[in-house]
């Protein structure tokens, strides 16, 4: 079964064809900068690999331009649009209504439309995706996978804000939880790595979006992110949780208008506001070099994950592993450092050598004696949805 992977952000489309049960990857790829005139086009099977820039006006002709390369007489992967069984989009807020993956229909399009009030800036960018593939791939079952409904687990009195009652019935006001596809691909994998089913996990999504997830028996039991991906953990642009009373005191007092307190808090904050610098590789550099505010960035950033472990070890009443997965999480040896140090109430250890290795697969960067295990898992969002499109049509 061919299955291809659209994951339509607000300028790009990142895709990839997978061959399910085999979970042979046919070919990945992105379009970059959509609406510019030298947007980026990057394709890749196991035979090439290509780069060019084009001038792509919009998300149709993005998701054209793909279509031409898996048809493309030399390069192409299919013969036909008709080669392409199904299609998994990645969704991002799919608000109460959606716990599980969903063939799309008018109604689950029209719900995810409704949904854009609470994710402005993802779902009317997948909800274009999915329009543009039904024109363009029309025998192709279509089929959602939210990154919120893994997350539908989260008992209520962890869900639940302590506002009126009303505006958790009536107004669906309550943390949904994101990042779903990647928290259950990886504590998947932390389970068959420990061989056992019944475990307690933290999982620790680190990209430029960050979170954090309890995870109990394969269950998400409580997560960092909110109503909205702004909540949690200090992100790249993000600031993670915030006294809300700062928004007020901005727009009365300081005279901030709400839309600058939304940008601000979106988009100029995290790791960004306190070092000028959104990239985690520049901030570890420039720490290096003796830079203050990206020394005490890292610091704060640590900081923060670690209070979030200490909160989910005691709400699960113990801890079998961490991991750490995404870009940051992956790569960075230093935040899993700075994240470890002094855990050994906790019960576990770093093994620094082991931490500064590195490979693409999973790997156990902890020391013998740590009674849990500090788990490095690389993410595959792609591939989780591939699975999870794949079982719903099985
Ligand atoms: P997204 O949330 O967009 O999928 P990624 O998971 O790709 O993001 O993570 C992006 C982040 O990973 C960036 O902040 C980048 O700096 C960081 N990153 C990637 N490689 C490294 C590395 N070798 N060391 C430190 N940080 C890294």
């Amino acid at each position: 079964m061919n299955i291809l992977i659209i994951n339509s952000g607000s300028s790009s489309i990142k895709y990839q064809l997978i061959k399910m049960p085999s979970k042979k990857v046919i070919c990945v790829g992105a379009i970059e900068r959509i609406g510019s005139t030298d947007a980026i086009s990057n394709y890749k099977t196991d035979a090439n690999k290509v780069e060019k820039i084009y001038e792509i006006a919009s998300h149709k002709a993005g998701l054209e331009r793909i279509t031409s390369l898996l048809l493309d007489a030399e390069i192409g992967v299919i013969d036909s649009t008709e080669d392409i069984d199904a299609i998994g989009h990645r969704v991002v807020h799919g608000g109460a209504y959606y716990t599980e993956t969903t063939l799309i229909d008018e109604e689950v399009k029209s719900k995810i439309k409704k949904l854009s009030t609470l994710a402005p800036l993802h779902n009317p960018a997948n909800l274009l995706g999915i329009v543009m593939a039904e024109e363009v791939f029309t025998t192709a079952t279509q089929v959602v996978v939210f990154d919120t409904a893994y997350h539908g687990t989260v008992p209520v009195k962890a869900k639940k804000y302590a506002l009126p009652n009303e505006l958790y019935e009536n107004d669906g006001i309550q943390a949904y939880g994101f990042h779903g596809t990647s928290h259950k691909y990886v504590s998947e994998i932390a389970n068959e790595y420990l061989h056992k089913e019944n475990t307690k996990l933290i999982s620790i999504h680190l990209g430029n979006g960050c979170s954090i997830t309890a995870i109990k028996d394969g269950k998400s039991m409580d997560h960092s992110m909110g109503f909205t991906p702004s909540n949690g953990l200090i992100m790249g642009t993000r600031s993670g949780d915030i006294d809300h009373s700062i928004i007020y005191y901005m727009v009365n007092t300081l005279g901030y208008s709400l839309d600058d307190v939304n940008e601000l808090l979106n988009k100029k904050s995290g790791m960004l506001g306190l070092t000028g610098f959104n990239d985690l590789r520049d901030i570890e550099e420039e720490a290096s070099n003796g830079n203050a505010n990206c020394i005490l960035a890292l610091e704060m950033n640590a900081y923060r994950i670690r209070k979030y472990i200490g909160a989910y070890t005691a709400t699960m009443n113990g801890l079998d592993a961490i991991i750490f997965t995404a870009g940051i999480g992956e790569n960075s040896s230093l935040m899993r450092q700075l994240v470890c140090k002094d855990m050994d109430y906790f019960n576990f250890q770093l093994d620094d050598s082991k931490n500064d290795l590195r490979s693409k697969n999973v790997r156990e960067v902890n020391t013998t004696d740590s009674k849990v295990k500090i788990l490095v898992i690389p993410t595959n969002e792609e591939l989780e949805i591939a699975k999870q499109v794949y079982e719903l049509l099985h």
